[in-house]
């Protein structure tokens, strides 16, 4: 038996969990009962983590005892922007990291954004090893298509830290297309239009012969569904009274719960033309002093008004889109919608006018992308060449050079892997040492770029400027992951160089929160694995009881089909009674599934 390999997708809003069953790519229900994992951590007053439902439910009462939608800030560097960005979007408070990462204030501890995440993916791997009654290690894991370099990296190393080894990172658009595509053969040009809860994704895919081709992909960053909600919310925020509108805005607890309101209201203007918004307790929960109330009605035409500029944003970014693939909306073959969002009326109106076609909707909004990741997972452990994708760059990588400008090694869109080298000089006489400053990005100013770090070459010839040629090379992985190489062509001395200005985790941080999760992970499973035996007993009494019932109707109704079936469940009801007895946890946990499809009815019980 293989080793199981996982699909996940790791969202702003939620992640989820995906394996291929039966040749056909499936999600694994979380613990809670869910399909889908809310991205959310909590800390309870008893000092324990939750993740996803449980953490959802306890920001109902403590708002200040959890954080979500980090993803936002995952990779990125602490900057006064980042700060500021984030404060319009959540209440809780960002720190800086001694490395200039990212970290979250949450119930008196401070935690990177990394362990965050990596908190999220443990979860999602418990999840797994419940379903397949054995730990799993192997994933592809899913990444929005414009992360840059960092992020990349900080995903994979949030994965280590999880204990998880990623076989690739897969961007996200490319995995839903991998989901429609394959099941239904089809070829031709697909446009995935995924808008989540925090970010914004296009792609343009080419299918053809098995061999998906990103042609270009482009996408906002920033543009969410949590940007829709803050238009609510402060729509909402006005109509507060004039001497409390400002302490409102100030107090954590109101603010989640306009925010909460906010989004509730977005979600039936879906279904319908009207929402009524309710919110109680606003005002000062700090002092425990004056609260309020709203209540007010939005129609789903206001909130289009209201969301306007978002909407010019979207279509913004499909027009470039289809600028750099060279292609007319119109000559699209299929759009896809991936990610909550895109059940929104107008994000449907937009598309579908945009390109001049109804958009499919044979993908799940929500499943795609784990799907697809699955897909993926499944096609690198089994080689079968049935799928083979092949990524672009998302953004242009260059080097500084001088008058603050940026030379392009590799322009946006090209296919990866690629390499690219070009020849530089340092810029004074003399110098011992280079620093080649590595820039992500579209523009030819240094300043208007992202500063991936700088490659840093000692010991150089020292010469007259403009006699050391130093050659950097620059590789861009299959998955779009970067490293560079650095040579002083006189004496042949080369560097592999690690871009230091990168927001990784201090050295040894990361192995230390590995282990504290790995300790969590072991002691989550024992109480996994016990819980697991109990409903394996019970679904076994179920299955005795699906047997005698097959039983008695075979002997009505004797014919070889009901023996068979007879047979089937009573074989199952064996090896899990073995299984069990044996404690092959593994054996137990294939059985439950599949005696779960025949109690269900999903299955036939036919031999
Ligand atoms: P995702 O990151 O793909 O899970 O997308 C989550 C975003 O989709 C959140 O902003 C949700 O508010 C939004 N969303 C989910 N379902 C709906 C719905 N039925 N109507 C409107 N927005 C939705």
């Amino acid at each position: 038996m293989h080793d199981p390999v996982i699909g996940i997708d790791l969202g702003t809003t939620n992640s989820a969990v995906a394996t291929v069953e039966d040749g056909r790519p499936r999600l694994i229900p979380s613990r809670a009962g869910g399909r889908l994992t809310p991205s959310v951590l909590g800390v309870t007053k008893a000092g324990e983590r939750v993740v996803g439902q449980q953490a959802q439910a306890l920001a109902e009462e403590h708002p200040d005892s959890v954080v979500w939608a980090t993803k936002r800030f995952l990779g990125r560097r602490y900057t006064p922007e980042l700060v500021q960005q984030a404060k319009a979007l959540v209440p809780y408070p960002l720190v800086a990291g001694p490395s200039g990462d990212v970290r979250v204030k949450l119930a008196g501890r401070v935690l990177p954004v990394t362990q965050v995440s990596a908190m999220i993916l443990g979860e999602l791997a418990l999840d797994a090893q419940a379903h397949f009654g054995r730990t799993v290690t192997k994933c592809v894991i899913t990444v929005p298509a414009n992360f840059d370099d960092n992020q990349r990296q900080a995903t994979r190393e949030a994965a280590t830290i999880a204990g998880l080894d990623v076989v690739r990172l897969v961007n996200e658009p490319t995995a839903a297309a991998l989901a429609y595509g394959l099941s239904r053969g089809f070829e031709g040009s697909a446009l995935v239009f995924d808008l989540g809860g925090g970010t914004f994704d296009v792609s343009i895919l080419d299918v053809k012969s098995g061999v998906f081709e990103v042609r270009a992909t482009g996408g906002d960053p920033r543009l969410g569904g949590e940007d829709f909600d803050q238009r609510i919310v402060q729509w909402l925020l006005a109509q507060v009274d004039d001497e409390l509108r400002h302490v409102v805005s100030q107090d954590a607890q109101s603010l989640r719960r306009l925010k909460v309101a906010a989004e509730a209201a977005k979600r039936e203007l879906t279904e319908h033309e009207e929402a009524t918004v309710t919110v109680s307790g606003l005002g000062d929960h700090a002092s425990g002093g004056r609260r309020t109330e709203l209540e007010t009605v939005l129609t789903r035409s206001f909130f289009e008004t209201l969301s306007e500029p978002l909407s010019r944003r979207c279509l913004e970014v499909c027009q470039g889109v289809m600028r750099e693939a060279k292609m007319d909306p119109r000559s699209v073959d299929v759009v896809l919608l991936v990610g909550g969002m895109t059940r929104v009326p107008l994000v449907r109106r937009l598309v579908a006018d945009f390109f001049g076609r109804a958009p499919s909707t044979d993908v799940h909004p929500d499943e795609a992308v784990a799907l697809g990741a699955a897909v993926q997972a499944d096609e690198l452990l089994r080689q079968s060449g049935q799928a083979l994708l092949l990524d672009v760059a998302s953004q242009s990588l260059g080097v500084g050079v001088l008058g603050g400008r940026v030379k392009r090694l590799i322009a946006k869109n090209t296919g990866v892997p690629v390499v690219a080298r070009d020849i530089f000089f340092p810029g004074t006489s003399g110098q011992a040492e280079a620093r080649i400053p590595v820039y992500q990005g579209e523009s030819e100013f240094q300043d208007e770029n992202h500063k991936l770090g700088e490659v840093v070459l000692k010991h150089l010839h020292v010469a007259a400027r403009g006699d050391v040629p130093l050659e950097v090379v620059f590789e861009l992985s299959g998955e779009a992951i970067l490293s560079v190489k650095a040579t002083d062509l006189t004496t042949g001395n080369m560097e592999t160089v690690r871009l230091e200005a990168r927001a990784g985790l201090p050295h040894g941080e990361a192995e230390k929160l590995g282990a504290e999760q790995a300790n969590y992970a072991k002691s989550q499973g024992v109480v996994d694995a016990k819980r697991a035996e109990e409903l394996f007993r019970k679904l076994l009494e179920r299955g005795e009881k699906l047997a005698r019932m097959l039983q008695k109707s075979a002997q009505e109704n004797p014919s070889p089909e009901a023996e068979a079936a007879v047979g089937t469940v009573q074989r199952l009801l064996d090896g899990g009674r073995t299984a069990l007895d044996g404690k092959d946890a593994a054996k137990c946990a294939a059985i439950a599934r599949q005696l779960t499809q025949l109690l269900s009815g999903k299955q036939e019980p036919r031999a």
